[in-house]
């Protein structure tokens, strides 16, 4: 076992960065502890509505400057930060390991997507681009202009703390907007390391900002008159009836991305190795922390009569197993470990409850990861192994709720039509997966199925930065999406322009 070099060597004291200056908050400051060591590896503020006002000040005292700055020049902003990513691609993710937890190649992933998000932006000059006909009427002629908005605030959640922001970010930037990021307080680090880049960039003061914290800095951005936008990750309940209500009641533009209960569909025709190593990566990679993670496998038996069918199921089952407890976890920067801890106590604990309710409801529970095996000498504070349940029904507690741990709800379905009614069973609509040689199977899964990402014979169905990232139902409010042109939209105004000429 060996620890790669970790690149936080003491304990940091987070600051925000309002309008280019790096300032000490008034807010209380909390711990940022390493799930896995559980040393304390930074000390983050709980700032005030003070300072959440101020930076949204600064923001549109920049706003006028920066929209005038031609987007070649602002995309040429865009690419520095891009370079000093990639100068420090391996400490920013070393940076996630630690403050998160997962592993070092899920971190590089991690590290990889958030900066594919900046190189689409750096494409600004055409991507915002109008368009316009002559001659809609004698002598008249029509145009669309996009124009940014002003100000927008950006909420992030804790299981990605490095990439997420940065399905927003690079897109109102580049558009001529200013931002505010709120990362989650429990890993803020990467935001702040990254508005440092941003900084040694050159974007200009008060364009891109970062005010660490929790509720008050979201009730100071969605209170704030003169903030235009927010773009919200996270959790339902915080995104549907917190972020999303009160921008509807105060007119502005939002995107909510909030969660999950992802369901992978197999076929009898699928093949079964390939399937069972993506099922491994989409229920356990992250933990299962992860809004497209797998968290019901339905094993469908489209086709087969009750005898093949119960075989087909045990062979599903058995597989599973055998694979899930050959997973190796451990201390993310050991590069030779599958799964890190959970980001803390409270969520492993949290996790614990839901086993403990699956096994008082009936579900078979097939491995129990509340035995914990490290790899290395850990606490085993934040840490469980990978779960199995089988026969979960879809009114069980595992089956329903979102769990966001390494547990997975093996399910039954006859045929794939009693499979997809299950999925629309739930409220959520984030993912869902079929694995299958089928191509007519697939066809009408994904024609049918009523869920943003959609993945045949793809575990984790996570678009490119240059596709939007998708949901549907709970899992989704508002519009249009993150990444890519539905970002560049959401952050411009259509303006119409006719103009008669002669
Ligand atoms: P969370 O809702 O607890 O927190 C998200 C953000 O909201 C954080 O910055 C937090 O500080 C803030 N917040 C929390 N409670 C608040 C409140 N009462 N009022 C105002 N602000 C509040 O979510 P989380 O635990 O950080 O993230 C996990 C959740 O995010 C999961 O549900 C997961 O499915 C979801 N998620 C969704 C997507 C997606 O694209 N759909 C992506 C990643 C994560």
């Amino acid at each position: 076992m060996a620890i790669l070099e970790e690149p936080i060597k003491e304990v940091l004291n987070l600051k925000n960065y309002i309008g280019g200056e790096w300032v000490e908050s008034k807010g209380k400051l909390v711990d940022v502890v390493n799930p896995a060591t559980c040393k304390a590896i930074a000390k983050v503020p709980i700032s005030t509505k003070n300072e959440i006002d101020a930076a949204v000040d600064v923001a549109i005292e920049a706003f006028p400057d920066w929209r005038r700055t031609p987007p070649l020049a602002r995309a040429r902003c865009l690419f520095r930060l891009k370079e000093l990513m990639e100068e420090r691609f391996e400490e920013l993710s070393r940076i996630q390991t630690m403050e998160h937890g997962k592993t070092i190649d899920e971190s590089r992933g991690e590290t990889r997507r958030g900066i594919e998000n900046v190189e689409v932006a750096t494409g600004i000059p055409s991507l915002m681009m109008g368009y316009n006909l002559e001659d809609i009427a004698a002598g008249i002629d029509e145009y669309v202009i996009r124009q940014p908005i002003g100000v927008f605030g950006i909420i992030g959640p804790f299981n990605f703390p490095f990439m997420v922001p940065l399905w927003f970010a690079p897109y109102a930037v580049a558009t001529g907007n200013c931002i505010i990021i709120k990362p989650s307080s429990e890993d803020p680090i990467s935001q702040v390391k990254i508005a440092e880049l941003a900084e040694e960039a050159g974007i200009p003061p008060g364009v891109w900002n970062v005010v660490n914290g929790g509720r008050t800095v979201v009730s100071g951005m969605l209170d704030h008159p003169d903030l235009n936008g927010i773009c919200f990750v996270g959790s339902t309940p915080v995104g549907r009836d917190v972020v999303y209500r009160r921008c509807g009641e105060t007119g502005k533009r939002v995107i909510a991305q909030c969660g999950a209960k992802n369901f992978l569909l197999v076929m009898p025709d699928a093949d079964l190795s390939r399937t069972i190593a993506a099922c491994m990566t989409s229920f356990y990679g992250n933990t299962g922390q992860r809004c497209l993670s797998g968290a019901n496998l339905i094993v469908v038996g489209e086709g087969l009569n009750e005898h093949e069918y119960e075989a087909f199921y045990k062979k599903v089952v058995n597989t599973f197993v055998d694979a899930a407890s050959n997973i190796r976890v451990g201390y993310g920067l050991d590069e030779s470990v599958q799964i890190g801890p959970l980001r803390d106590k409270g969520k492993k604990e949290r996790v614990v409850g839901f086993i403990e309710k699956g096994i008082e409801e009936g579900a078979k529970l097939r491995l129990d990861g509340r035995n914990v095996k490290l790899i290395g000498d850990w606490p085993h504070t934040c840490f469980l192994n990978p779960t199995v349940f089988d026969d979960v029904t879809p009114d069980m507690t595992i089956g329903r709720e979102e769990i966001f741990g390494p547990v997975a709800s093996i399910m039954r379905a006859r045929s794939l039509d009693e499979a997809i009614e299950i999925v629309h069973g739930s409220p959520f609509g984030n993912a869902a997966s079929i694995f299958t040689s089928s191509g007519k199977w697939a066809r009408e899964f994904q024609y049918k199925v009523q869920c943003g990402n959609i993945g045949i014979n793809i575990g984790i169905a996570a678009p490119m930065a240059f596709f939007p990232f998708s949901g549907m139902r709970d899992s989704f409010f508002g519009t249009l999406h993150g990444q890519g042109v539905e970002a560049v939209r959401f952050f411009t105004e259509s303006k119409v322009v006719i103009q008669r000429w002669f």
